[in-house]
């Protein structure tokens, strides 16, 4: 047998006894100068960090982007797109509301949160499994997400809550939409499409910039849960996603998703009959057909859950020369939001961590701070700590420079709502479905919404589904009834 090295203290001292603490006689007590002993009673007290208040059960893996199509890099100068290009990445798939022990075959919506650590720097790219979001304004982002969570008092999820703000908030119909049909409940990640939902930007060497739109299709084909089959399923485990996507990939069964861009050169964004920065808004394929790109390809499960999936940080504020934003308000609002959260609750050097440092040269002059583990900061030489210096510190880049984006108007509160149609696209939606998806469809609204809703709340999102077809507000009084119909009979 191999020798076994010794076990030490977190300091590097021998551990001569693991089985037994120090006691005063065979008996006890234990002496406080037990330090082995506290050492690991402390950090076992340690071994949790905040949830994501959002998107807090997760599942992910590692992978690569392969680029196939040549002319994508017409479009922009980021390496990661040239043609051929290979860049590692690493996934992470969420449900939204949930906590961190939540079941994963619930019904709710799908985080799609994507890194590639790319030549140029680390590109996330934070989406969902659907392309559109419930609300177009960042204000309203915390109201929304508190009625998804638990009620102050009851410490449940309310229906009540949910359905008051979204009958409040008819831009957010294309997603509830979306929600209560078959997409709303995946089997498992690689049954699902991801989106970058927001509008981003690509330019290119010649300063040329052209909206896009980000989806990754899947290859697997779309499979989901009806919602008895979620019931069914979450009686049998509450960890479907892991066990799917962590057994397919240590079973070589990797899989893969097509990924498709939408392009809209900068000056349609002033002519489409819809905004382009919605986030409630899709961009119809007739106008901007899908390109392909190339494939996604999870080919390696983590070693580590907590290192690699539980601390990996995604954020939108992370582009690279060739991608940038739009002027989407709620990617605005992410930019701050998301890499905040991390400075919050994994630390101010976050990115030193090893999923997330990139894997190019970084040379940063941020100093000291929590978690400065790994040199801190980042220029090679010790007395190149601040910029301009006269040390070959590290310096800018001019040619990282983004052509400018073009802002015009004035600065105020304004009313989204006005002009702006939320039912249009819900309609296209409903009119793709078939009668079986639009019968799941009535059924998982009045499974959601429950026996107890309060009546003017109901009234005024059946008002919405009127507006949305008729078919779809009758569709789902009928089903309401026919539930109530049979509580009546049950009782
Ligand atoms: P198209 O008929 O050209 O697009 C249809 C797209 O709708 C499909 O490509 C598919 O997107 C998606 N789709 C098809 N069946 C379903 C379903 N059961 N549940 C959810 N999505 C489905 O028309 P439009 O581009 O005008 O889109 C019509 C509506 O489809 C939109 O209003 C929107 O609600 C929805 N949609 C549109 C997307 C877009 O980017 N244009 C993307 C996804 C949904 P996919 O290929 O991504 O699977």
């Amino acid at each position: 047998m191999s020798k076994k090295p010794v076990m030490t203290t977190s300091a590097g001292a021998p551990i001569p006894d693991n089985q037994n603490s120090i006691t005063a006689g065979a008996r006890g007590p234990v002496l406080l100068q037990d330090y082995q002993l506290i050492e690991k009673l402390a950090h076992q007290n340690r071994e949790r960090i905040p949830e994501r208040v959002v998107h807090a059960k997760g599942w992910g893996a590692h992978g690569t982007l392969t680029i196939t199509n040549p002319d994508i890099s017409k479009y922009t100068k980021a390496a990661a797109f040239k043609p051929g290009a290979k860049t590692d990445m690493i996934a992470r798939f969420s449900t939204v509301a949930g906590e961190l022990g939540a079941a994963d075959a619930e019904r709710d919506v799908r985080g799609f949160a994507l890194k590639f650590y790319t030549s140029e720097g680390n590109w996330d790219l934070v989406g969902n499994n659907t392309p559109v979001f419930f609300v177009r304004d960042p204000l309203k982002f915390p109201d929304f997400i508190h009625t998804q969570k638990r009620h102050p008092k009851s410490n449940l999820r309310s229906a009540t809550a949910m359905w008051d703000f979204w009958s409040l908030s008819p831009e957010s119909l294309h997603q509830v939409t979306i929600l209560m049909s078959d997409r709303g409940c995946p089997v498992a990640p690689m049954f699902m499409n991801g989106y970058g939902s927001h509008t981003y930007s690509f330019w290119n060497a010649k300063g040329e910039r052209h909206w896009v739109k980000f989806h990754f299709k899947t290859m697997q084909g779309h499979k989901f849960f009806t919602n008895a089959e979620s019931e069914r399923e979450i009686g049998r485990t509450r960890e479907t996603y892991q066990e799917a996507l962590f057994g397919a990939i240590e079973a070589g069964d990797f899989p893969k998703w097509k990924v498709q861009m939408q392009l809209m050169p900068e000056k349609d964004a002033e002519k489409t009959s819809y905004n382009p920065f919605d986030l409630t808004k899709v961009w119809p394929h007739k106008e901007y057909p899908p390109i392909d790109a190339g494939v996604m390809e999870l080919n390696r499960n983590p070693d580590n859950y907590f290192a690699e999936i539980e601390q990996v940080a995604f954020s939108p504020s992370n582009i690279v020369p060739g991608i940038s934003w739009s002027p989407d308000k709620m990617l605005q609002a992410r930019i701050f939001s998301y890499a905040d959260a991390h400075r919050y609750r994994l630390g101010t050097h976050y990115e030193s961590l090893p999923v997330n440092m990139p894997k190019c040269p970084v040379h940063h002059y941020h100093k000291d701070g929590q978690m400065n583990a790994y040199g801190g900061i980042r220029t090679g030489n010790p007395d190149v700590f601040y910029e301009p210096n006269s040390f070959n510190g590290p310096v800018e880049d001019k040619t990282a420079i983004e052509p400018p984006l073009g802002i015009s108007g004035d600065a105020a509160r304004y009313n989204h709502r006005d002009g702006n149609d939320d039912y249009v696209q819900v309609r296209a939606l409903f009119n793709l479905f078939d009668a079986g998806q639009k019968q799941r469809l009535f059924n998982n609204v009045a499974d959601a919404m429950g026996p107890n809703l309060p009546k003017e709340i109901l009234e005024r999102q059946l008002g919405h589904f009127d507006k949305v077809h008729p078919d779809y507000a009758k569709g789902v009084r009928a089903a309401l009834a026919a539930k109530s119909a049979t509580k009546v009979a049950a009782e």
